[in-house]
């Protein structure tokens, strides 16, 4: 079985939970029913749980061309159409939970996908992007000192230090992943998750290969062999890199 990162591909709408767009000035103003809401002092993010329960005005009115848009302008939430929920619903898929948070200017209501299933990530996290490890529970890695929560942890898990949920479950890995604005979701899912999407013909979802970012095999223990494996992927020709993998491995 196959399983895929879900998120949306890029879309160029303005889609502001927490704010309102003042035209007149071009400024934001963050929304009356938020500005109660705690926000540190350190990295000014805002309480998630506290948003939520304030709850959202539903007669606000945003375009979105797609079923899925990873992320709003002001925050890190998963926003989904009325259709990606009734797909959901309709085929018992589980793990997620939809949260109204406004409405779609096509018609019905567009939701916050929440994770509720997390799956069990034990394993050493590798920043994709550059290849640094990164360990679970993450230590103090840009954590904020007035919360105490990572400020920004963009970690992708090893697939085989994933526990991998049934195939109906969509599910987000146990490690905090969190950026400038706050929680970030990393959801995934199954092919058979993957089919159900594409034969309800859902717009905009985007599924990357888990294996692809998150190699099966065991992450280098550190740097320098990050560094000797990557060294000895290169073509041999240049003899500088034989070299530095000399060099590496005595
Ligand atoms: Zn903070």
């Amino acid at each position: 079985m196959k399983w895929f990162w879900l998120s949306g591909y890029d879309a160029k709408v303005d889609l502001f939970l927490l704010h309102e767009y003042n035209k007149g000035d071009e400024s934001l103003v963050l929304l009356p029913p938020f500005a109660a809401i705690s926000r540190c002092t350190g990295c000014g993010k805002f309480n998630e749980q506290q948003i939520l329960d304030v709850g959202f005005d539903l007669n606000r009115v945003f375009r979105l061309p797609q079923d899925i848009l990873t992320w709003p302008n002001d925050s890190h939430f998963t926003i989904v159409t009325e259709r990606f929920r009734d797909a959901c619903l309709r085929n018992s898929i589980r793990g997620v939970e939809f949260i109204p948070c406004g409405r779609r200017r096509r018609g019905g209501l567009l939701y916050i996908m929440w994770a509720v299933h997390r799956s069990q990530c034990d394993e050493p996290v590798e920043r994709w992007d550059r290849g640094y490890t990164l360990k679970p529970g993450l230590p103090p890695y840009n954590t904020c000192r007035a919360c105490g929560r990572p400020v920004h942890v963009a970690g992708f898990p090893h697939r085989f230090g994933l526990k991998l949920p049934d195939e109906l479950t969509i599910s987000i890995p146990s490690i905090p992943t969190e950026l400038r604005h706050g929680l970030d979701f990393r959801f995934f899912c199954s092919n058979t998750v993957r089919r159900i999407f594409k034969a309800a013909k859902l717009r905009g979802c985007c599924f990357t290969d888990l294996e692809t970012r998150c190699p099966s095999s065991p992450p280098p223990a550190n740097d320098l062999q990050w560094l000797r494996a990557a060294l000895e992927k290169l073509p041999n020709a240049n003899p500088r890199v034989e070299n530095l993998i000399d060099e590496l491995n005595q």
